[in-house]
């Protein structure tokens, strides 16, 4: 089933183009071949022709995005991207999500395009030239190194990554573990407790994020963590022994990690947000669609009530999330200092709703649901993942809660409407 796109009402007419050209990819160039698209890639009994198909496909796809003007759009057009402002990119990934996989056509493939952000934000000409370029091109790999076994990723604080000045390089030791598409990666940007005893560099245990190429002496990629019941996967265990960089490797300065980490987190949320609403718009036409055609004792499921129930608490679910979302994505556009409560507070919503709604759809497909037929597996386990990624639940909880008190202790009140 094609997605359903029309110009949102009061939308700017740019942006309300850039979603039908979008859909009118999803709908017309990647949903009708969308099997033959990623057949075999996640079996172990993949098929060399249908592998070579899949990349053919696929190349294929991404010439035709290239050709519509819509490559990147997390990149300025400097950069051979879209030049997307905030809101544009966040309206464009919900139409993105609905196909499974379908941004990675688009030129957004996490976590190289959150690096590429930050590289453009934060990189010198000569860190832009060696590695954001190549990334951007697609000739290099990179991953994103922060969390850490032996602390809680909820607390990057905590973390014990240091990387000690000696002479003209950072000497980096540590330990850590979910690096995503760790073995691919031929750099990571590693997140370090800075030691200067010189000083120069700023004050020592302020955090900094250095750029380390995987083959440098030390990095050991110990082996990818299986998850959700596989045996391995590309979240990887990494130690970091003696290795040696350059002092030019430290991407920003000493004391901006933290600030960096969340220039990735705050915008990567509401982007994370607005592709599960796209996901969560497929899983709803999925659960329609099937109710319409599936005979069971004797009638239909959509005259079942308890399967009216679904889409209904579905529809509702779908509402707010999105509603919400993209409040979030306008805080964030217009620099509102209240905009951290509402990331947070769609950080729990929407993770929570796409789970509820992935969770239905696969209840009415029955057995069908939970196979590779179907995206909604998948669904369901990125619904659930995404509750601790990017700061579990808990967290985001606190912060809305701090926020809030903070206000009415200071003698105000809350806005709503703000
Ligand atoms: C698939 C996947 C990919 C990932 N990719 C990356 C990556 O590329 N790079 C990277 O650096 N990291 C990555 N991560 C790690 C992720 O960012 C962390 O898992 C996350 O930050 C949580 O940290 P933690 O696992 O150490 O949990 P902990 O910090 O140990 O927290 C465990 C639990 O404690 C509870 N909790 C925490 N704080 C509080 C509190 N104050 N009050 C009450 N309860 C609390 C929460 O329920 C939380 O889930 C990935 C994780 C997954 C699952």
């Amino acid at each position: 089933m094609p997605i359903n796109v029309n110009p949102v009402p009061g939308l700017d007419e740019r942006v309300n183009d850039i979603r039908l050209r979008t859909a009118r990819i999803i709908n017309e160039e990647i949903l009708p071949i969308e099997d033959r698209l990623w057949r075999g890639r996640w079996s172990s009994e993949a098929n060399e022709a249908d592998l070579d198909e899949g990349r053919r496909l696929r190349e294929q796809v991404k010439e035709k995005v290239r050709a519509a003007g819509l490559w990147a759009p997390h990149l300025p057009q400097e950069y051979g991207g879209m030049g997307l402002d905030f809101l544009a990119h966040a309206y464009m990934n919900e139409i993105l999500a609905y196909a499974i996989g379908a941004a990675s056509l688009f030129g957004v493939v996490a976590p190289n395009s959150g690096n590429q952000t930050i590289l453009v934000k934060y990189g010198t000409e000569e860190q832009k030239r060696k590695w954001l370029l190549p990334l951007i091109e697609g000739t290099m790999e990179s991953g994103f190194s922060m969390t850490e076994p032996e602390n809680p990723g909820s607390d990057p604080r905590s973390l014990t990554t240091t990387a000690v000045v000696e002479g003209d390089e950072w000497v980096i030791n540590g330990h850590k573990w979910f690096t995503s598409n760790g073995k691919k990666a031929d750099f990571f940007i590693v997140m370090c407790r800075a030691e200067d005893k010189t000083g120069e560099l700023g004050r020592s245990g302020q955090m900094v994020q250095i750029i380390v190429p995987t083959d440098t002496a030390g990095v050991d990629i110990v082996r990818g963590i299986g998850i959700w019941g596989h045996g391995t996967s590309d979240h990887c265990e990494v130690r970091y022994e003696d290795v040696r960089v350059p002092l030019d490797n430290a991407l920003g300065q000493v004391g901006q990690g933290h600030r960096a980490a969340q220039d990735r987190l705050g915008a990567g949320r509401i982007f994370h947000c607005m592709n599960a609403i796209g996901q969560m718009w497929r899983a709803f036409d999925l659960m329609v669609e099937r109710s319409l055609t599936r005979q069971v004792h004797g009638g239909l499921l959509k005259d079942k009530q308890f399967i009216q129930g679904f889409i209904a608490d579905s529809y509702m679910d779908i509402q707010s999330a999105r509603l919400m979302t993209i409040r979030a994505a306008e805080m964030v556009d217009r620099n509102d200092p209240q905009a951290r409560t509402d990331i947070s507070a769609i950080k729990v919503f929407v993770p929570a709703a796409y789970t509820r709604v992935a969770d239905r759809a696969i209840q009415v497909w029955g057995a069908a649901g939970v196979s590779n037929d179907l995206p909604l597996a998948g669904m369901y386990l990125s619904a659930r993942t995404l509750r601790l990624a990017d700061g579990p639940d808990e967290v985001h909880r606190i912060l809305i809660a701090k926020n809030v008190l903070r206000q009415y202790q200071a003698g105000g009140t809350w806005d709503f409407a703000g």
